[in-house]
This record gives C-alpha cells, structure tokens and sequence, in this order.
C-alpha cells in the first residue's frame, strides 16, 4: 500500500476516517454511527486503498480514504482569503434555508458550507452571507459569497478554480455543474465526486481559466458529465468544455422539465436526481454534429435568401458573394468538362466514319483484283 502518493496525487492525512488499515470490508464512516446499535458495527462498506477510495452499500454512496495536498499550483500570484475569516458554524436560519433548497446539515458541513457578514458592492454595505469556501488541498484559495437577495461576488484578486474540486479524486468520473447549490443537491443523492464552476455560464465569454488552473484533476478521467443549466449560456459553456475536454470522455444529463440539479432535486428527490446522473449519455461524435451544422446552415442560407432578399445584413450580403465566387470559380471547369465531351464525341463520330469508308475501299479494291483476275 502506497502511503505517501496516489495516482500523482500525495496524499496529505492518510486514512483520514481512522478505518481498519488495510481491511477491504469495514464500517462507514457516513452511516454507520447513525444505524441502530445492532447494526452499528456491520460491514457495510468495502475500501479499495489502492485508489483511495471506499464504497457503502448501506447508505448507497462512495468517499475517500485520504485527504490530499493541491496537485499542480499555479505560477501566477494571487490572494488568499484569510482562513480566520472561514466560518463553519451555520446559524439556524441559514439551516433553515437550506432545507427549503432540499439540502441537510450533513451536508452543509461534509462539503464545509460557511457563514458571516461580508461587504458586498450591489448594497453597499455589510450583509449576512453564505461562504462557499473554495479549497484545493488544504489550501483555502478562494471564496464565493451569497446574500440573501441572491448578489454574489468571490474574493477579490483570488484565484478561481473549481468549487469542491478536492472531491474527484481517485475517481474515474466526475460530474461538473454550474453552480454551489447544484453540487450541494447531487452531494444529497450520494453523488460526492461533483465540482462546479466558479463563476456560472455567460453567452459570449466563457473565462475557462479556472478549467487551465485545475486540468491536472481532469487529466486521468474517463467519464467527465457535464450538467450544467439548459439555457443558452449553459449550452454554451457545454460546447466550450467538450471542444476542451474532448468529445469521447463528455456525457451528458437530461433533466427534463427541469432547469438543475437542484431544480431536480426538489421536483424529483434523491434517487431520481441519482439516476438522472447514472443514466447521462455520451455526446455526439463531432463528425456528425459537424454535418448537422452544415445541414442547418444550408437552411438558413436558403431561407434568407428567399424571405429576406429586402433586408439584406452584412452577413447575407457575404454569402452572397461567396456563392457568386464559387459559381465563377466552377464555371471555367464545367466549360472545360463540355468542350472535353464534344472533342471527345467528335474523334469518336470521325474514326467511325474513317473505318467505314476504309472498309468500302477495301471491299472496292478486292472486287477490282476478282475481276482483273477473271
Ligand atoms: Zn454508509
């Protein structure tokens, strides 16, 4: 058993549950302080410590064996929150709250959800907030804070990375959301390998610096589910990530009616919301989309054409053009093909014509030797 490194990773507490040291069956350290006491001590769950990670089939869920230091730091210098300022004690009205969003004190505190007052720039003044603390390792490296009328900002000149990012590995998958509340909710369905995007989707410029400053967590996934919102910014954000993560390992989640997890969580409940990931499907190869696009293009093409002749826009007016361009450009090979074709029938009709008229000398010049001979 390695102690010290796992898959690149160097583990920072190793064992960090206290559990039998290399048992492969044992207790959970989620469930099994909470079952009755003649359940208390059964082995529920199996660890593999080759990939640091143990597996209950009690409470139907997985966890990590070790905690891990930060894998790959960036060379750029950023600030740091100050992690004084980290306040894990939740109040009972943001408990509360929590709740409303389908979400309970266990996990508030497994994901280490803070609260606190906070300046925040849209009031301008201080205001009751909740901390989604940013760690990487045992690093606090930045901070998303929430008020209660939904104002967000993370902490200043700090470095953004993935929220929860420390949760995927040893994982063969993961799942990416675009929000807090979103790994919150599938943290609730048992799904603990779930990071979120720092900073939500945004139309025209999705910043992916965040994706270059933790690609090492990335690296040795075989199956990344991509469960962002179902609005354009989302599908945005989504094409952005297949295009760098690659089609082959990107999946996707249908949340039908509804707009997140979280959403899906409330509407559905756990196990749905565990199924709805569970049953994601792979994304398209780019091969065919590509033919879609061109198929769609060709559409709008035409039906601009047709419908919009009077308005012409910038752009209708340069694919005008350029269809103009490609038809010269054909026209002098089309000509060459005709006149390729009527030289070509031409040789053919003359050597018909020559063999025959040969053939009748021939027949003229026999007649005249019989006759000649006779
Ligand atoms: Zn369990």
């Amino acid at each position: 058993m390695n102690r010290e490194e796992i898959n690149g990773f160097l583990i920072d507490t190793f064992n960090q549950y206290s559990l039998k040291e290399e048992a492969t069956q044992g207790i959970c350290p989620l469930c099994s302080s909470n079952r009755q006491p003649k359940n208390s001590k059964k082995q529920c769950a199996s660890y593999d410590w080759e990939r640091g990670l143990g597996t209950c089939h009690n409470c139907n869920t997985t966890f990590q064996l070790h905690t891990y230091q930060r894998k790959g730091a960036s060379e750029k210098v950023y600030e740091r929150p100050e992690v004084v300022d980290v306040n894990l004690l939740i109040q009972t009205k943001v408990e509360e709250w929590f709740k409303t969003r389908g979400i309970s004190k266990s996990t508030l505190l497994a994901v280490g959800v803070g609260e606190g007052k906070e300046f925040m720039p849209q009031t301008g003044r201080k205001e009751n907030t909740i901390q989604f603390n940013y760690y990487m390792g045992d690093q606090l490296i930045n901070i998303k804070y929430r008020d209660g009328r939904k104002n967000f900002k993370l902490y200043k000149g700090a470095e953004k990375i993935f929220y929860n990012i420390d949760s995927i590995i040893g994982y063969d998958s993961c799942v990416i959301v675009e929000g807090e509340m979103d790994v919150l909710a599938l943290h609730e369905a048992g799904i603990k390998n779930v990071i979120s995007v720092p900073n939500g989707a945004t139309l025209n410029s999705n910043n992916l610096d965040y994706l270059d400053n933790c690609i090492d967590y990335l690296e040795d996934k075989t199956k990344i589910i991509l469960a962002v919102d179902a609005d354009e910014p989302g599908l945005a954000l989504r094409q952005e990530f297949v295009r760098r993560l690659g089609a082959e390992v990107c999946f996707l989640i249908d949340f039908k009616d509804c707009k997140d997890a979280n959403e899906y969580l409330l509407e559905h409940g756990t196990d749905e919301l565990k199924k709805a990931v569970d049953t994601a499907t792979q994304v398209p190869l780019e091969g065919v989309s590509t033919l879609f696009d061109i198929e769609d293009e060709l559409k709008d093409f035409v039906k601009t054409g047709l419908s919009r002749v009077t308005k012409l826009d910038l752009k209708t007016l340069i694919r005008f053009f350029l269809l103009i361009l490609s038809i010269l450009l054909l026209l002098p090979v089309f000509l060459v093909l005709v006149s390729l074709t009527l030289l070509i029938r031409w040789l053919l009709v003359t050597t018909i014509s020559m063999v025959g008229k040969l053939r009748l000398l021939h027949q003229r010049i026999t007649q005249r030797i019989s006759t000649l001979i006779n």
